[in-house]
């Protein structure tokens, strides 16, 4: 496995690759969740790029970049025993020289649910990732459902931009107990650890509620909100039951719907969703 630390060594890299190349873009700290994407890279494809960049832009400036964790040494071993080809870890300042003045921006899907909370996020994450194809020019890009805003956005981004790629995208992967696996998960003290399971009980309230008949938005965000507030650590940013197209609230369920939140718990912000219909 190669570890390459600038772009022109990854394009010279990309060079030797065989095709399909599929590619995993991660912050690192890797966990069960990433590991699920690579596996499904390696499976689909004949060469696997993962790249760990925790990348500044996507973070506001009062959020944890600073803070957010790393561990490059146990990221590359673990990457090493999934038969991962090459892992493209660059410094900031190889994404981002001094003279860098270009963004990448998707309009109106961006500005709801995460994008009303971190404002510039998403600019954040297209930029990058559009910087990071244009680098690894890979066949397909594996993107979690954890993030599922995050992936509708890169979606209509390829789609819109005619990307000549493959976006798929995996299911969310749990601990034990639902909890959504995350990086950010180690920010939590025991009992933010304990009250986080509400986010998981309340998706599952909400399948709940759909599987018996109930359409009626307002009745499914209602339920969810109650039961997130018996845990008194909990402090909601949004509850949302959306179109998966629009990211517009809905009021009543007909097709598809993207349940998600998101969620405080002491300083630490956990999203996670789920898919009706
Ligand atoms: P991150 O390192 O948090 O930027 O995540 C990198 C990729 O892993 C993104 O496509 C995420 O959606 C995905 N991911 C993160 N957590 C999970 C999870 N629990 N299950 C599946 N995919 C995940």
């Amino acid at each position: 496995m190669k570890t390459i630390k600038t772009i022109s060594e990854m394009q010279d890299c990309r060079k030797t690759l065989a095709e399909p190349v599929g590619f995993v873009p991660t912050m690192g700290y890797l966990h069960g969740g990433h590991i699920s994407l690579v596996r499904k890279a390696r499976e689909e494809n004949v060469s696997v790029v993962v790249s760990i960049f925790v990348n500044p832009k996507q973070f506001g400036p009062n959020e944890d970049f600073e803070k957010y964790p790393r561990d490059l040494q146990g990221d590359l071993e673990i990457l090493e025993e999934e038969g991962v080809d090459a892992v493209f870890a660059p410094e900031a300042a190889e994404i981002y020289p001094q003279d860098f003045n270009s963004r990448v921006e998707v309009l109106g899907i961006t500005q709801k649910l995460e994008g009303n909370c971190r404002p510039g996020h998403f600019r954040g994450v297209t930029t990058v990732v559009n910087k990071l194809f244009n680098i690894v020019r890979p066949q397909r890009a594996y993107f979690g459902q954890k993030d599922a805003q995050q992936v509708i956005v890169i979606q209509k981004m390829v789609k819109d931009l005619n990307m000549n790629l493959e976006v798929i995208t995996c299911p969310t992967i749990r601990e034990e107990d639902g909890l959504a696996m995350s990086s950010r998960n180690i920010y939590m003290n025991p009992e933010e650890r304990q009250s986080a399971i509400v986010l998981y009980r309340s998706l599952m309230l909400a399948q709940d509620m759909y599987q018996r008949g109930e359409r009626d938005t307002g009745a499914i965000r209602k339920e969810m909100v109650r039961l997130i507030k018996t845990e008194e650590l909990a402090r909601i940013d949004y509850v949302s039951v959306a179109d998966p197209a629009t990211l517009d609230e809905l009021d009543m369920i007909t097709g598809k719907a993207l349940v998600s939140l998101a969620v405080k718990f002491g300083k630490t912000r956990l999203i996670d969703n789920v898919v009706l219909g």
